[in-house]
């Protein structure tokens, strides 16, 4: 079940969004060779609580930390590690949320360490490029297929792979609620959009192929062909008016 929001709980949402964007703003800037994951997410963790908010990730489905952070060839849901230490040509996906008087954000971003090859460069730009393009879609009318098919159309025009067993969906009270929303589609198919839904839209987009499994930590994704992936994500409220992205620095006070 699809739970629509009113324009004054869209209201509310920009508090989360906020926050959930700032921090992972920030985690970005504190990103360099040598951190390990581990102290990315206690550095998340320390902000959202001085924040007075709860960490939308931790315990969710039980998960261990309150971002996934993922390197290189994982996709999405690393687990923070001590062991796991950045290093110059890495990429890093961060993904993370706030929880702010009931409400859920959720938001993702991939940041290069340092120098990274011209490929995987290319590969961040054309993912978010294909998240905006997704955006563009989320207008009364559409359909979920119209925002799939722009993002497989970004990502797909530039040799690019998009992840079949993963989407973005619903968000509200809970991280998780209906609809999925697939990053492939066929224009005009699915379920119709209407102002007052709330989605995370977020492009998981593969430098090779689209392949992916799971590791033995029952959490981590990463690609069979060990080429690198990339994850940007935005929640955004479907207007009449247009999409609105909630999480952003933009509403801040
Ligand atoms: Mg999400």
């Amino acid at each position: 079940m699809i739970i629509l929001k009113n324009p004054e709980e869209i209201e509310e949402m920009k508090k989360c969004g906020e926050l959930s964007a700032r921090v992972l703003r920030m985690a970005g800037e504190i990103i360099k060779p040598g951190i390990s994951t581990f102290d990315i997410d206690e550095f998340i963790e320390r902000i959202i609580r001085m924040n007075g908010a709860t960490p939308s990730f931790k315990g969710l489905y039980g998960f261990p930390a309150c971002a996934c952070i993922s390197v290189n060839e994982e996709v999405v849901h690393g687990i923070p590690s001590k062991t796991k230490i950045l290093q110059e040509g890495d990429i890093v996906s961060i993904d993370t949320g706030a929880t702010v008087d009931g409400w859920v954000g959720d938001n993702a971003w991939t940041f290069a360490v340092g120098e990274i090859a011209p490929r995987t460069k290319e590969l961040l730009e054309v993912t978010e490029a294909s998240m905006w393009a997704g955006i563009e879609q989320a207008v009364p009318g559409n359909h979920l297929g119209d925002i799939g098919h722009a993002v497989q159309k970004v990502a797909e025009d530039a040799g690019f792979g998009v992840l079949r067993e993963y989407t973005g969906h619903g968000v509200g009270r809970v991280m998780h609620e209906d609809p999925n929303v697939f990053n492939y589609g066929k224009k005009g198919h699915g379920v119709k959009l209407q102002a007052g839904m709330v989605l995370a839209i977020e492009p998981m987009i593969t430098q090779g192929s689209y392949k992916v499994k799971t590791m033995p930590d029952r959490w981590t994704v990463v690609t069979l062909d060990k080429k690198p992936a990339a994850h940007f994500e935005r929640t955004i409220a479907i207007t009449n008016d247009g999409p609105i992205v909630l999480t952003s620095e933009e509403w801040a006070k």
